[in-house]
């Protein structure tokens, strides 16, 4: 039975490597009609931010990746959020210790900082645990004193010296690493809560979790969960593991971090974040105007392809070719004029009637009452292809709906002449109802060449007039569904 999770910690926005990450579960759960569910860990209480969860939640709905158990939609592994496991966590630590896999630590958090102070390089671990206050240099009944009057205490895990773990990563195959150069890391903390390290081991047990796609971030703390699994005696259940490639920023130095966003200019949020605290707004792809599609199709191509120079591909085509045998394991680098050009081309592979609601509440928001959908969904149409983001439809399609605000007119005054307003004023007063804009460019161009124009000096002015700058789709295709009435109201305001 395959279940995966996406297990975000809610300490704010959702970083564009978080989707891609709860994607590559949802596709390989998906692909083999496993169970994707997604798993909060808030078990640090420090950097928990009231509304993450929701955000997230949101954030996933928005993607189409929907959990199938959540916090919102538990099923039989529940709690799906770790606060809640709470009392789940202490046994194992105390099972760990009695093992002697683990050990209490009381040092106050001045002891070790004052140890941090005097040896920069401290790491708590088989060299210096020896000179720390644990149960591994204090007398046993000393220990069982200060456990009984309450002293604080957190337990760590006691790391094996000269052993080499390794594990078989779906992506990388296999990886060693040197228990030399791991420390003790911190697996219940004085709170009683557990760290990541514990609840993420216990959890993946509990939830039956048979596969884990996280972050190339993650890849560290992987000895010690490989460590946890076997201490615990659970070997023979641990998911299989698979490291993602990290995204990169554009010049490939490094990874794209949270600050990256205002840094480079482009958002690395999947929606538009609120700080509580401040209510400072980081930007997210949503609201800059991606549509979900494209955003999932270019997060699946951060690390991995069909092994073909396609590009475009929906979520359920993503389903379909998914494979991790394609993943990379060299690091993406993150273009955001790619992501963009995703954009552009999910929109004009989309309807118009899929785009209207988007398009639709960007004109409301600029005043603008649609009161003919069917006039709507044409323009959608003739100008889809002129945008990249769904705020692009704002420029390229209002002037279809209140006539220009403001005129180019420096495009035009040089070489304006009575003889062209009098072409106009004609052609105006020639408009037929219903004309296609064929039929109004044929009726254009004989009507110029009877005056002596060459059609194409006087194409320009058309376009002023109507749009109120040089751009937007064949200036007959605009005159077209504008109409008869309200081209030549344009064009009397032009020539006035
Ligand atoms: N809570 C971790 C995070 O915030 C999960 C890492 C994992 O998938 O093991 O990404």
């Amino acid at each position: 039975k395959i279940r995966v999770r996406f297990a975000p910690s809610p300490t704010g926005g959702l970083h564009l490597g978080g989707v891609r990450t709860a994607l590559f579960n949802y596709l390989f759960a998906k692909k083999h009609n496993g169970t994707f569910v997604l798993r909060v860990e808030d078990t640090d209480q420090n950097r928990f931010v009231a509304g993450a969860e929701e955000y997230i939640v949101d954030c996933l709905n928005w993607c189409g990746l929907t959990p199938d158990e959540s916090p919102q939609k538990p099923g039989a592994f529940g709690p799906y959020r770790q606060s809640e496991r709470k009392a789940s966590y202490k046994q194992y630590a105390e099972q760990l210790i009695a093992d002697g896999y683990a050990y209490y630590a009381f040092d106050t958090p001045e002891e070790l900082t004052a140890k941090r102070n005097d040896q920069p390089n401290f790491l708590y671990g088989q060299k210096s645990r020896m000179e720390m206050r644990n149960s591994l240099t204090l007398p046993q009944d000393e220990v069982a004193k200060l456990l009984s009057e309450n002293t604080p205490y957190v337990v760590r895990i006691k790391i094996p010296e000269n052993e080499n773990v390794s594990f078989s990563d779906m992506i990388r195959g296999l990886v060693s690493f040197d228990t030399n150069l791991v420390d003790d890391k911190v697996l219940l903390k004085a709170d009683g809560m557990p760290t990541y390290h514990l609840a993420v081991v216990v959890d993946d047990k509990a939830m039956e979790i048979s596969h884990a796609f996280r972050g190339e971030e993650w890849l560290p703390s992987s000895p010690i969960h490989i460590l946890l699994w076997k201490y615990l005696g659970w070997e023979d259940e641990m998911p299989q593991w698979a490291h993602l490639p990290l995204i990169l920023k554009p010049d490939g130095n490094g990874k794209l971090s949270k600050r990256d966003g205002d840094r480079l200019g482009f958002p690395v949020y999947a929606m538009n974040w609120t700080d509580p605290k401040t209510g400072d707004i980081t930007k997210g792809f949503k609201e800059l105007g991606f549509m979900p599609e494209a955003f999932v199709n270019l997060l699946a191509m951060l690390g991995w392809n069909d092994g073909t120079d396609k590009e475009i591909f929906s979520l359920a085509e993503l389903i379909d070719l998914f494979s991790i045998e394609r993943i990379s394991k060299a690091g993406a680098k993150f273009d955001f004029e790619k992501a963009k050009w995703y954009n552009h081309e999910w929109i004009k592979k989309s309807s118009a009637s899929s785009l209207q609601p988007s398009v639709q509440s960007l004109l409301t928001q600029k005043n603008i009452d649609i009161k003919d959908e069917s006039l709507l969904l044409k323009v959608i149409d003739l100008v889809k292809d002129r945008c990249n983001l769904l705020g692009d439809f704002v420029d390229q399609s209002i002037y279809f709906f209140s006539s220009p605000a403001e005129y180019d007119l420096a495009a035009v005054k040089p070489k304006w002449s009575p003889e062209k307003a009098a072409f106009f004023q004609e052609f105006g007063q020639n408009l037929t109802d219903d004309a296609s804009a064929l039929q109004q460019e044929e009726k254009f161009k004989s009507l110029a060449e009877t005056k002596g124009f060459k059609p194409g000096e006087l194409m320009l002015p058309f376009r002023i007039m109507l749009v109120g700058g040089k751009f937007g789709p064949g200036v007959f295709d605009i005159a077209a569904l504008l109409g008869k009435a309200e081209t030549q109201s344009r064009i009397e305001k032009g020539i006035a």
